[in-house]
Formats: C-alpha cells, sequence, structure tokens
C-alpha cells in the first residue's frame, strides 16, 4: 500500500486560508479507527467557500477539505465494518473540525459510515452527496408535515444548483408540481427534464416583499435563504411548510412573523451534518427508490479531478455550476 497520498488541504498563506493540492503520509492522518480508500468526493457549495477561501469553514489548519467521500473499506479496528465494505461519509464536521474527502485515504469514525445501498456505484453516490441528502432530508421534513402531493404547487429555489436540482427531481418524481426558481434562463430545459412544470425568475423572490402575500405554494426547498427565503415563507398557503437549507443569497431573514401566526406556516430547519444514522439510511434508501437514474445523470455535469478543485470552488461559490460534479480523488 502506497504511503504518500495526495489531498486538498487548506492552510494559512499569507494570511488567507485557501486550499491546494499537497502530498501527506497515511501515517499523517486522524487516528479514527476505519481507513477508506476514496474513490469519489464531490464539490458543494461549502466545499467552495473552503478551497476558494471565500467562507471559513476550516476550525484548526491544516485541514483536508471536502466534506463528502465515497469509498471501501481498506482497514478497520471496528466490528462493524470490514474490509470491502462500499461506505459513504456526509458531513459530521468533515472540512471543518475533521479530517476530509478530498484525500485518496482517509481515517473515519466508524458511526460516521453509512452502507451504500447497492442501487449506487461510488461515483453515482458522490453525484448525490451532502447536496443530494440534503435535498432528500427537505422532501422528509416536508412529508413530516403532510405536504403531499396536490393541487398546489411546490417551490424550489436555487433550482439549478446542487441541492435544487435533487430536489425538483425528487419532488417531481413523487408527484409534486414543481415549480424552479432560478435565476439562469438557460438551464429551463435542465429542469424541465428533471420534472419541473413551471419557473420563475430568482430576482422576482430578490425584491423585499409584504409580509402575507397571494397564497400559491404548498411548500418549498429553499437554498438562497434572505430576502428570498422571507418571500417564500410569505407565499406560502396557510399550513404548508417551506423546508429552509442554505444561504447561497444570504444568511438573513428579512420577514415578519405573519405567516406563522396568521397561517399556521412551518419553517423547517435543515441541517444535514449531524443527523443520526438512523435519519440518514433513510434518506439514502428514498433516494435508491425515489431518484430515477436517468434524472441522477443529467444533474451530474461531470467527473472532474482533485487537480481542478481550485478553480471549481471559485465557479460553485459564483453560481456557474448546474447541477453536481463529482471528484476523481485518485486523478
Ligand atoms: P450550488 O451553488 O450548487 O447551488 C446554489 C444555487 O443557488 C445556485 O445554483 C443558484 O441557483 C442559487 N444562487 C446562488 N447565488 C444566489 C444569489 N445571490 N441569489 C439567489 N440565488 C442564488 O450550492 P448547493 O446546492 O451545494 O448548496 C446550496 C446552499 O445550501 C448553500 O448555501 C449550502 O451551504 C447549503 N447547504 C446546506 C446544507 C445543510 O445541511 N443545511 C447541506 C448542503 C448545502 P440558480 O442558478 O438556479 O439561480
Amino acid at each position: 500500500m502506497s504511503d504518500t497520498i495526495n489531498a486538498i488541504v487548506a492552510e494559512n498563506i499569507g494570511g488567507k486560508t485557501k486550499g491546494a493540492l499537497k502530498q501527506l503520509k497515511v501515517g499523517d492522518l486522524p487516528d479514527h479507527d476505519v481507513l477508506v480508500e476514496v474513490a469519489y468526493s464531490t464539490l458543494n457549495y461549502k466545499d467552495g467557500l473552503a478551497v476558494s477561501g471565500k467562507g471559513k469553514i476550516a476550525r484548526k489548519l491544516p485541514m483536508v477539505c471536502g466534506i463528502d467521500l465515497a469509498g471501501t473499506v481498506i482497514e478497520s479496528r471496528s466490528r462493524d465494518w470490514q474490509p470491502g465494505d462500499r461506505v459513504v461519509v456526509n458531513g459530521w464536521g468533515l472540512s471543518e473540525t475533521e479530517w476530509g474527502g478530498f484525500a485518496q485515504k482517509q481515517r473515519v469514525k466508524p458511526e460516521w459510515l453509512i452502507r451504500l445501498p447497492d442501487a449506487f456505484s461510488l461515483d453515482q453516490a458522490m453525484a448525490i452527496g451532502t447536496a443530494g441528502y440534503t435535498a432528500m432530508l427537505a422532501v422528509l421534513a416536508l412529508e413530516h408535515m403532510g405536504v403531499v402531493p396536490g393541487t398546489k404547487e411546490i417551490l424550489v429555489t436555487g433550482a439549478a444548483g446542487g441541492v435544487g436540482s435533487v430536489a425538483v427531481a425528487v419532488l417531481s418524481g413523487l408527484g409534486h408540481q414543481v415549480v424552479a426558481a432560478t435565476g439562469r434562463p438557460d438551464t429551463h430545459g435542465f429542469l424541465s427534464g428533471l420534472g419541473a412544470g413551471g419557473f420563475i425568475d430568482r430576482a422576482t423572490l430578490l425584491e423585499k416583499g409584504a409580509p402575507l402575500q397571494s397564497e400559491r405554494w404548498a411548500g418549498a426547498v429553499d437554498s438562497v435563504g434572505g430576502i428570498t427565503l422571507a418571500n417564500v415563507i410569505a407565499q406560502t398557503v396557510s399550513n404548508g411548510a417551506v423546508a429552509a437549507c442554505g444561504l447561497a443569497g444570504g444568511m438573513g431573514l428579512p420577514g415578519s412573523v405573519f405567516p406563522f401566526i396568521l397561517r399556521g406556516v412551518s419553517l423547517l430547519g435543515i441541517n444535514s451534518v449531524y443527523e443520526p444514522r438512523a435519519k440518514r439510511e433513510l434518506a439514502w434508501a428514498r433516494l435508491a427508490t425515489d431518484l430515477p437514474k436517468e434524472k441522477l445523470a443529467a444533474i451530474t455535469a461531470g467527473i472532474e479531478p482533485m487537480s481542478k478543485l481550485p478553480e471549481l470552488a471559485e465557479q460553485i461559490v459564483a453560481g456557474q455550476i448546474r447541477g453536481r460534479v463529482v471528484i476523481d480523488v485518485n486523478k
């Protein structure tokens, strides 16, 4: 087994923290119980912030970036995992407090691992990644609140991004009428192919609106935040629900309590990072049944070499990535 591995490592250089391709020794990895030979990772918005240095993600340095990994167990001190097991890790502080998936090998805690459903190959698992698993958590949260396919529409914001595109595909497959909010008209064909039945220009959600607006959405999956989220909540029907996943458009929530107290709208927070294993297994099992393979293929923007991550990181933070990019850590 080669002792040297390639990794994207965030370090502070000249007062700025950025990720760059480095070589590490296997002996440098944390002393966790399971050694995984990583096949693929992926590019999430948070990875873009970490590698480009545009957001403070790492809480200690040096930090191996990458919040996701998919690979095969090669050594284990845990009875739960054996060499040869195909596994996925999403979140658990990877790239923040724990070394992450942009590495050819990584040592992880047994309790972080999920057995990859047979339905998926390792690269398909990372085409889903945290973004897709988060989209499924949002769908589960909406279902829990009784948002089922019906006569009213569901809105997905940031629709052409990672969370958004998987949400569109899953919700439309479940029979919802999905409206996609996007700032990129050139993605309408892509989003129609995933099942979006209508579109709104994201600019219409970026202007501050009235505290209560016409009731349109039975539910929504929002990865944008800010004024967009406030408007979505104000446009949600009585007893509808909005799953808030992200902050691609801002971290504020400049709205009013009226939708909550006058319409009974529910705001559902989604935090994929520290979900318990049972919830993760449910989300992955539902992805296996509810995300059609041809749609996953359409969402996959490509498989890129790890060496290209610094460039890709800038692109995702600038909102230029459509769907999901898989990272081949061995290239
Ligand atoms: P992407 O960059 O792939 O998608 C984000 C999308 O948001 C873009 O494609 C764009 O969609 C839209 N967008 C970007 N900038 C703006 C803006 N200024 N105003 C309005 N819309 C904008 O990122 P991901 O899908 O990977 O992540 C989306 C968000 O969800 C991020 O904030 C991320 O941190 C968060 N997230 C949270 C998780 C959790 O556990 N809560 C887990 C995973 C992600 P379009 O081009 O269609 O307009």
